[in-house]
């Protein structure tokens, strides 16, 4: 059994806890996967201490120069992509063509931020007094704290760590526990290719340190993904001392269906969007609705296609839907069934957990499709996070974004239609971070901004430059070659 440790100052280390805990297969809960570090306040506090002295070198390493180091890092995971997606697979589940896909999302966003080093662009901006300068430039803050969630384990955290690096700052990285080898072969990456100890820190274990990572008084960034609750916390501790707070948390996404679509595209769309990584997608596709006059035929070939899904270990290639991630997961998959049943909801296909045969030992659900949801139920409105797909019924456009919109939520959005027209409405009209025209809710990519309105974000976004807004400030400077004092707004 192999024991994995922290990442503290360069040097791979035990907890001073003396403890580890298992990260086990949800395929196969026989199979450990690895022994972790479940680590204390005192080891989170010397990594931040590291990562506070490693800061005040990293600052001055000029950016083209710490974007070289990202873009090595992204050499080597291509040259790693295989083994790391195996290991994704087996620790968290989703098929090894989603994990290839986490890992190439990694290798994308660290490429993109290499690029960064060479932009982070300011403003040069005439002044209006006479022989001075006026510009303003992007300045790092310090220490980040990346806390992240288990369902893309090293994409998320690339998204964090990669424009962090590029922008000077240092950083303390904790990952969920039931993903914390992707977070270890990361880390490795980068302590491979040259970053200098202490610049990234990695410290596994839970909710104890990851309130001590959003407390201590040196860290300045708190970039969180998780569910809406942890954020909540994680917003509130972080407040009495200012820091910046970046939160990435749930989604209840939409896919309209207008009586004018693609109805084989839309299936297609809906199979992926709700049981892709078996709905565990902060971006799933957990409601449909779908226009009346196509109603019934989405409904009946959707239903037949999800019955069809392949379910079983990631890791065998006819494989299509994988386990929940862990045994709770699994629970509020099933818990949610019985709610949707109690509700008056339609079962069309699923609804039961696989545990016999193949699926024995593993944390296994079928696909399931509820219809006849109304917009009121629960299972229309809370984050279920498992391959669970409500279908409504809409009669117009416009209804169909009212109910799309009237969640607490706000990450995804996507319709399927062949009017232009009602394409643009829906793109102008849904509340959301994300839309998406005859696509499903999944599918971003790393240049463009990501993340969500109301309880999905605060207003901050990962990827593309908007990272950049994270992970810098703003700092406007003056230069005054006037050889006098020059008063603005007094002297013309
Ligand atoms: P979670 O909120 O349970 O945990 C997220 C992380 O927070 C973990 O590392 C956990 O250990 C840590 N944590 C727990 N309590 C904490 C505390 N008090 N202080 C600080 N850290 C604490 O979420 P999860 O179950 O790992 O992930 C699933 C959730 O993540 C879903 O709600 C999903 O929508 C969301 N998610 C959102 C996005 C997005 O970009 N919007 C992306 C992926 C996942």
């Amino acid at each position: 059994m192999r024991t994995y440790h922290n990442y503290i100052a360069g040097a791979w280390t035990p907890s001073v806890s003396g403890r580890t805990f298992e990260n086990r297969s949800p395929a196969n809960h026989d199979e450990v996967i690895g022994l972790f570090q479940d680590s204390t306040v005192a080891d989170v506090d010397a990594a931040i201490d590291a990562a506070s002295r490693a800061y005040a070198t990293w600052r001055l390493v000029p950016a083209p120069k710490r974007a070289e180091l990202l873009l090595a890092a992204a050499a080597r995971l291509v040259q790693q992509k295989e083994v790391f997606a195996r290991d994704m697979t087996r620790e968290m589940g989703k098929v090894l063509e989603e994990t290839r896909g986490d890992v190439q999302e990694a290798i994308d966003m660290t490429q993109f931020m290499a690029g960064e080093g060479r932009r982070q662009y300011g403003q040069t901006v005439p002044s209006e007094l006479r022989d001075k300068f006026a510009m303003s430039i992007r300045q790092p803050l310090g220490v980040c704290a990346m806390i992240t969630p288990w369902n893309f384990p090293m994409a998320i955290p690339s998204w964090k760590i990669a424009p962090a690096l590029v922008c000077g700052n240092t950083v303390v990285f904790k990952p969920a526990t039931l993903t914390p080898l992707s977070a270890v072969n990361f880390v490795k990456v980068l302590e491979e290719v040259g970053v200098p100890p202490g610049v990234v820190n990695l410290v596994t274990g839970g909710p104890d340190i990851g309130t001590r990572m959003t407390t201590h008084d040196e860290v300045k960034v708190v970039s969180f993904t998780g569910s809406t609750a942890v954020g909540r916390l994680v917003n509130q501790n972080a407040a009495s001392e200012f820091k910046r707070v970046h939160l990435e948390m749930g989604g209840k996404n939409v896919i309209i269906i207008m009586d004018d679509a693609q109805l084989e595209l839309a299936v297609e769309g809906c199979l992926w969007g709700g049981f892709g990584t078996s709905g565990q997608r902060c971006t799933a596709a957990s409601r449909v609705i779908v226009h009346e006059k196509v109603h019934d035929a989405f409904l009946e070939e959707f239903a037949a296609r999800a019955k069809g899904l392949r379910v079983g270990n990631g890791l065998d290639a006819s494989t299509q839907m994988g386990p929940s991630v862990s045994e709770a997961q699994l629970q509020t998959v099933m818990k949610y069934v019985e709610i949707g049943k109690s509700e008056g909801a339609r079962l069309v296909t699923g609804g039961h957990r696989l545990d016999t045969g193949a699926h024995a030992r593993g944390w296994f659900h079928e696909p399931t499709i509820f219809a006849d949801v109304s917009p009121t139920m629960r299972i229309a409105r809370d984050e279920i996070f498992g391959p669970l797909v409500s279908v409504l019924r809409c009669s117009s456009l416009d209804e169909a974004i009212a109910i799309g919109n009237d969640v607490a939520y706000g990450l995804s959005a996507s319709i399927y239609t062949r009017d232009i027209n009602k394409a643009f409405q829906a793109m102008r009209d849904m509340y959301t971070g994300i839309f998406y025209v005859n696509a499903p809710t999944i599918g971003a990519e790393v240049h463009l901004p990501f993340g969500g309105t109301k309880a999905t974000g605060n207003g901050h976004r990962e990827a593309g430059t908007a990272a950049l807004d994270v992970f810098s400030e703003w700092k406007s400077i003056y230069v005054d070659f006037s050889g006098r004092l020059q008063r603005a707004q007094i002297d013309t």
